[in-house]
């Protein structure tokens, strides 16, 4: 099989992870592409699972080997999706990509096929809270991240689907729908 790829963009914050976990357990067909990321690992953060955790110098040295569909530097860090990883999972499964919006325009040029779902948080001022009671992030982070949220949020124009979370249950069975209309 050659799997779908869906990916899926959405401002720190606004309940990425958890929608994702959830969509995850219910279609046991859709594999995450993990990213390689020079940011450090925050707390319950596995390697391998949630990113690959690497120096600049081997996120500079994946760059000039063509390792990446796209990379992107932003929050003070490096993130890109490994290409090689990617294909082999595609043979098996459909996969979803988590990553931003730069990181997303470019999958666009290169797979037009991949299905992009942008997730809203349901305010700036919600989104916010939501940041602070992490907990696991710094005041300079946080104001940069909510700063990307503003820029984020406006770049929706141009994605297949926008969901609202402004209710757990409904945003994952909204994108359960339209990964079941892509890929079934
Ligand atoms: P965080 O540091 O909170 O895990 O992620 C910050 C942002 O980086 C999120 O918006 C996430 O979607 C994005 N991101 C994660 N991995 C990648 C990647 O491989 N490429 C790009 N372009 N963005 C990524």
């Amino acid at each position: 099989m050659s799997g779908k790829l869906f990916v899926i963009s959405g401002a720190s914050g606004v309940g990425k992870g958890t929608v994702l976990g959830r969509v995850m357990e219910e279609r046991q067909d859709l594999a995450f592409s993990v990213s390689a990321t020079t940011r450090a690992p925050r707390p319950n953060e596995v390697e391998g699972v949630h990113y690959y955790f690497v120096t600049m110098d081997r996120f500079r040295e994946m760059i000039e080997n063509d390792e990446f569909l796209e990379y992107d530097l932003h929050a003070k860090a490096g993130y890109g999706t490994p290409l090689k990883q990617l294909e082999e999972k595609l043979r098996t499964h459909h996969v979803v990509l988590d990553i931003e919006p730069k990181g997303a325009a470019i999958v666009r040029k290169k797979r037009p096929d991949a299905t992009l779902i942008f997730i809203m948080p349901p305010s700036v001022q919600e989104l916010e809270r939501r940041l602070r009671s992490r907990g696991d992030t710094d005041e300079e982070q946080i104001q940069i991240r909510l700063e990307r949220a503003r820029w984020e949020i406006e770049q929706r124009s141009w994605y297949d689907y926008t969901v609202v979370n402004d209710d757990l249950d409904r945003c994952v069975r909204e994108v359960l729908n339209i990964i079941a209309e892509k890929a079934d």
